[in-house]
C-alpha cells in the first residue's frame, strides 16, 4: 500500500525508490500515531497495513484486509524474525499492536516490549515493577492481554490495578494512576480501548467477591472521567447510578456483603456508529445464585452485555446473557460489531459468544435480542428462549437451591481467546470448548484463594454426563443462519483467531504450532512448529510493501507425564512472511522428571495445619493438589521438599524471589513452612501410591469426560480425552 502511494507522488519519488536517495523511511516518524480518524478508516489503503487496537479496529472483527499472503501462497510462509521474551510465571495472552512499523506486546507481570516490526530490533522495554506478592490476589494467572496506543502514547493496565502511559518513541513514563482500590483484590489483565481521548478499562476480581465497574480516563492525564458500576451496592448508602435502583430489585438478601461480582475484565468495544461503549460483565459472586441472593432474582447486571454513552458513562441498554448465573458464566468474552443482512434487512449488530455456550446476535443500537443458538453440541443450563430473548432457565441447574449439585454442560465454552469475523465469508472463527463441570454449593467454601462457595471436592448426585464429540476445536460459525459452517479439530478452543482478505484464518494449535486454514472451507493450508503454545490472537500488518503475520508464543512447552509436567518455556514474538527463512534455535534437551518424594513425616496435627496453611497461601498458584496449572512448578516434584532448610530458604527466605516466588515471612512462621512441606510430601506420596486416580491439578475424584482443561491457553486432555476438571484459571 505504502509503495503505491509513494509511486503516485511522481518521478522524483520513483528516483528515490530506485535507491538513489533514501526512500520514504527518511520521512518523519510519527510514533503510535493512532487517532479516531485512522481507526474509523482502518480498511482504507492508507491504514490497511496497521493493527491499531486490540481487535485491529473499532469493530474488533480481527479481519485484516491485506491479501499479499493468501490461500494460493500461504504454504511459502516462513519465519521473518523472532524475539525471545524473558518473563515467567504466567502465560502470554497478548495481542500485539502494530502501528507504522512498530510493534508492542505485553508480557506477564504487566511488562511491555516495543520492537521494530520489520526487523525485530528491540526498541524499549518497560517494567512497572508489580510486586511479586500480588500473585496471591489473582484468580487466573500473571497475565496481560495487550496495550492501547493513541497519539504517541502506549497505555496499558497492570496486575495491581494501575494504568500507565509511556512515550511510544522512548518507553519513558508520561503518567500513571491507580485505577482500582489497592486494598481490594482487583487486577487489570485486559487491554484498554480508546476513543476520542477517553480510555476504557475494567478489572478482574469477581472470584474474590468484589464489585465490578467500567471506567473512562483522560488519555492525557489519566484522570477518571466516569465510572459505571456493574452491580448495586448497599442500598442504604444510595445508588451511584439511577439504573442501580431497579437493578437492586433483582437481588435479595444482603448481596453487597459479597461484593456481587460483575467485573468487566475483558471484552470492551467502542462503536463509532452509536457513540456507545459495549462491554461484558463478569459472573455473580459467590458463584451459587441461591447463596448470594437467597430470595432469587436475576442479579443485574452480572453476566450481561451493557452499553453506556462513551462521553458520559450514562447507561443505554443491557442484555443479560445468563440470568441468575451460578456457573461462573462471565459475559466477558471479546465482543465485535458488524453489519449483517438478516431477513433481508441490514442490521448493525453486536456478536458475542461467551462462556455459556450460546452465540448471541444483538441489535447494537438497542441491545434487542435478534438471535441466539448454542455453538457447542448441547448446553443444559437453559431450555431455550422466550420470545423477547430471555433465556428459559433449567430449574435443575439451580444447584444452590436444589441442594443436589449439578453437572453443567457448556463449561468455559469460549473464555477470552479472541474470535474473528471475515466479511467475505460471513463467518465467525471461534475457539470453542465442549465440556462439563460438577457444581456443588457450600456456603463459604474456597477453591485455593477464591471465595466461590462451591466445594470442588464434592460431586453432584447421579452419574456424570457423557459428552459426544471433540472437546476443543476451531469453529466457523454463520451468525446469520446461526449454525456451524465447518469445524476443524486441528484447531482448538484455547487460542485466538485472526482472518484475512486472503481467505485465511490463523490460529495456534495444540501441537505447539501456528496454522493457517482456508476461511471458506477450514482446510489447512500451512502449519509450522513454534515450540510452544499460542494463546492470544495473531495479527497481520504491512511494512514497506511486505505483509507479515505475528503471534506471541504463550511460553508453555510440550507436556510430559500424566500429571502434566511441562518442558521449559519458549515465550517469543514470532513474525512470518512469504519466503521468510529465519530459524528457531533447537529446543533445549529436556528429561521429564520422576516423582520421587521423601517418606511422609509429621503428626496428623502438623498435616492438618499444613493443609490449612497450604490452602491459604499456596493453592492460589500451585493448586489444591500441588500442581494447579502449567504456569507454576509442580511442588510434588520439587527437590526442595526433601530438605527443611532448602524449603525454608524459598518460602521464608525468598530465595526464588526473582522468579516470582516471594518470601511469605510476613504471613507464616518457619513452623508453618515445615507443616506445608509435610503436607506437600503427603500429596506427593499419595500421587505416587495412586497413579490411577488421574487427579490432574485439583483434588477430587475423576471428573466427567470431555471437560476442557481450563480457561487458560491449553487445557490438558486433547479432543475426546477424559480430562479432569481443572478450574485453576476460571477468571
Ligand atoms: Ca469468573
Amino acid at each position: 500500500m505504502r509503495n503505491q502511494i509513494i509511486a503516485a507522488l511522481g518521478a522524483a519519488s520513483i528516483v528515490a525508490m530506485a535507491g538513489l536517495i533514501a526512500p520514504s523511511q527518511a520521512a518523519v516518524h510519527h510514533y503510535a500515531a493512532v487517532d479516531a480518524k485512522r481507526l474509523r478508516t482502518a480498511d482504507s489503503s492508507a491504514n490497511a497495513g496497521q493493527w491499531m487496537t486490540y481487535g485491529r479496529d473499532y469493530s474488533e472483527q480481527r479481519y485484516s484486509p491485506l491479501t499479499q499472503i493468501n490461500v494460493d501462497n500461504a504454504s511459502r510462509l516462513g519465519l521473518a524474525w523472532y524475539a525471545d521474551l524473558s518473563e515467567r510465571g504466567g502465560s502470554y495472552e497478548t495481542t500485539p499492536i502494530e502501528v507504522d512499523g512498530e510493534i508492542f506486546v505485553t508480557a506477564p507481570w504487566s511488562k511491555v516490549y516495543a520492537f521494530d516490526a520489520k526487523t525485530g530490533k528491540r526498541l524499549w522495554k518497560y517494567d512497572p515493577q508489580v510486586a511479586g506478592s500480588f500473585a496471591v490476589k489473582l484468580c487466573c494467572g500473571i497475565v496481560n492481554r495487550g496495550v492501547a496506543v493513541w497519539k504517541g502514547k502506549v497505555i496499558w493496565g497492570t496486575l495491581d490495578g494501575r494504568l500507565i502511559a509511556v512515550s511510544a518513541k522512548t518507553g519513558k513514563k508520561i503518567w500513571e494512576i491507580q485505577a482500582t482500590d489497592p486494598t481490594k483484590w482487583l487486577s487489570i489483565t485486559g487491554a484498554p480501548r480508546i476513543a476520542d481521548g477517553r480510555i476504557f478499562i475494567g478489572e478482574a476480581g469477581s472470584e474474590f467477591e468484589e464489585r465490578g465497574y467500567l471506567a473512562a480516563y483522560d488519555v492525557n492525564t489519566g484522570k477518571e472521567l466516569w465510572r459505571w458500576w456493574s452491580v448495586p451496592g448497599d442500598p442504604e448508602k444510595g445508588f451511584e447510578q439511577p439504573e442501580l435502583a431497579w437493578a437492586a430489585k433483582t437481588w435479595s438478601g444482603e448481596w453487597w456483603k459479597f461484593g456481587g461480582g460483575g467485573t468487566p475484565w475483558d471484552g470492551i468495544i467502542y462503536d463509532p456508529v452509536t457513540g456507545d461503549v459495549y462491554f461484558g460483565t463478569g459472573n455473580g459472586a459467590p458463584w451459587p445464585a441461591a447463596i448470594r441472593s437467597p430470595g432469587g432474582g436475576t442479579n443485574l447486571f452480572t453476566a450481561s452485555v451493557v452499553a453506556v454513552d462513551a462521553k458520559t458513562g450514562k447507561f443505554k441498554w443491557y442484555y443479560q446473557e445468563t440470568p441468575e448465573d451460578s456457573f461462573d458464566y462471565d459475559s466477558t468474552a471479546p465482543l465485535m460489531t458488524a453489519d449483517l443482512v438478516i431477513n433481508g434487512v441490514k442490521r448493525h449488530v453486536v456478536m458475542h459468544a461467551p462462556k455459556n455456550g450460546i452465540f448471541y446476535v444483538l441489535d447494537a443500537r438497542t441491545g434487542k435480542f435478534i438471535s441466539g443458538k448454542p455453538f457447542v453440541p448441547s448446553v443444559n443450563w437453559m431450555l431455550g428462549f422466550q420470545k423477547d430473548g430471555t433465556p428459559i432457565l433449567n430449574p435443575e441447574a439451580n444447584y444452590g437451591k436444589t441442594g443436589k449439585g449439578f453437572y453443567l454442560i457448556g463449561f468455559q465454552s469460549h473464555v477470552w481467546n479472541p474470535m474473528s469475523f471475515n466479511p467475505n465469508t460471513g463467518l465467525v472463527y471461534l475457539p470453542a470448548n465442549y465440556g462439563s463441570f460438577p457444581y456443588v454449593a457450600e456456603a463459604g467454601a474456597k477453591m485455593g484463594n477464591q471465595l466461590l462457595s462451591i466445594n470442588i471436592r464434592k460431586r453432584p448426585q447421579g452419574p456424570a454426563p457423557k459428552l459426544e464429540g471433540p472437546s476443543s476445536y476451531l469453529l466457523a460459525w454463520d451468525p446469520v443462519k446461526q449454525k456451524a459452517a465447518w469445524l476443524q479439530t486441528e484447531g482448538n478452543g484455547h487460542a485466538g483467531t485472526m482472518t484475512t482478505a486472503g481467505n485465511l484464518v490463523f490460529q495456534g494449535t495444540t501441537s505447539l504450532g501456528l496454522s493457517a486454514y482456508r476461511a471458506d472451507t477450514g482446510a489447512r493450508v500451512w502449519t509450522t512448529d513454534v515450540q510452544a503454545e499460542i494463546a492470544g490472537g495473531p495479527i497481520s500488518y504491512e511494512v514497506d510493501g511486505v505483509q507479515y503475520v505475528a503471534a506471541v508464543a504463550a511460553g508453555q512447552g510440550r507436556r510430559f507425564g500424566r500429571g502434566g509436567y511441562w518442558a521449559p518455556n519458549y515465550a517469543r514474538v514470532l513474525v512470518f512472511k512469504l519466503g521468510g527463512n529465519a530459524v528457531l534455535p533447537k529446543p533445549q534437551p529436556f528429561t521429564p522428571p520422576v516423582l520421587n518424594p521423601p517418606p511422609e513425616f509429621g503428626s496428623a496435627a502438623l498435616l492438618t495445619s499444613g493443609e490449612h496453611q497450604y490452602d491459604a497461601h499456596c493453592a492460589s498458584c500451585h493448586g489444591n493438589n500441588g500442581h494447579a496449572s502449567t504456569l507454576f512448578p509442580d511442588l510434588r516434584y520439587a527437590g526442595e521438599i526433601w530438605s527443611a532448610p532448602a524449603f525454608n530458604a524459598i518460602v521464608i527466605g525468598g530465595a526464588l524471589q526473582n522468579d516470582g516466588m516471594v518470601s511469605f515471612r510476613k504471613v507464616i512462621t518457619a513452623n508453618d513452612a515445615e507443616a506445608i512441606r509435610a503436607y506437600v510430601v503427603h500429596m506427593a506420596n499419595e500421587e505416587k501410591k495412586h497413579p490411577e486416580r488421574q487427579f490432574g491439578g485439583f483434588g477430587g475424584p475423576p471428573g466427567p469426560g470431555g471437560a476442557p482443561g481450563r480457561g487458560g491457553p491449553s487445557g490438558p486432555g486433547g479432543p475426546g480425552a477424559a480430562s479432569p476438571p481443572q478450574p485453576a484459571l476460571h477468571q
